[in-house]
């Protein structure tokens, strides 16, 4: 069985699957974001909305990603698929906009204190942990919330895989398992796999 690896920017090692995401980053939003929602966002073959989301730190007007962000949710919603989302500093902002949405919404590179976790699975939250990682959240989050992650680090999901197995007293294969499982409670076949892209 593949290493699930949740969320990548980097091109796949062998052993390793990803799902297949699509969405406009809150860092990269431009002034014709609405553009290229409308002409990059392709038909079919994905799984995953985003990554999208909000950054207080970064140098995109935050009405901007607001904006893109609201958008992005409403193609969640409309075409059923769990949104992935980048969070910094806004964690308030994602909780309110949370509230009148049915998909599933997954924390990626998620290295909040277990405090703030706790408010997130209250919500119904989702969260991928990567190499930075809180160690008290990531000892503390349920298995049937969690996933692994890489993000745009080259290093293999393997070795992350094995760090956390330690943490919570598991295996890498069983840990590996529990986050397949996760996918397919988010409603992720294997058959979407074989007909999908990653990207
Ligand atoms: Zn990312």
């Amino acid at each position: 069985m593949s290493f699930l690896n949740f969320h990548t920017h980097c091109p796949l090692p062998e052993g390793e699957a990803t799902l297949p995401a699509f969405g406009l980053h809150p860092w990269y939003l431009t002034e014709a974001w609405e553009d290229d929602l409308q002409t990059l966002f392709p038909p079919s073959g994905i799984f995953l909305v985003g990554e999208c989301g909000l950054d207080r730190l970064c140098q995109t007007p935050y009405a901007r990603q607001l904006a893109a962000f609201e958008a992005q949710i409403r193609v969640s919603e409309q075409r059923a698929l769990p949104l992935i989302i980048h969070c910094v500093h806004a964690v308030d902002d994602i909780l309110r906009l949370k509230r009148s949405t049915q998909q599933p919404w997954i924390i990626h590179g998620f290295r909040g204190k277990p405090q703030q976790m706790q408010q997130l699975l209250l919500h119904g939250f989702y969260l991928s942990f990567g190499f930075l990682h809180h160690v008290g959240s990531l000892r503390a989050c349920p298995p049937n919330r969690l996933f692994l992650e890489t993000d745009d680090t080259a290093k293999p999901i393997a070795s992350l895989y094995t760090m956390v197995a330690a943490h919570r007293q598991t295996t890498p294969d069983l840990l590996n398992r529990q986050c397949w499982d996760n996918a397919a409670a988010l409603g992720f076949t294997s058959t979407l796999l074989n007909n999908c892209d990653s990207f």
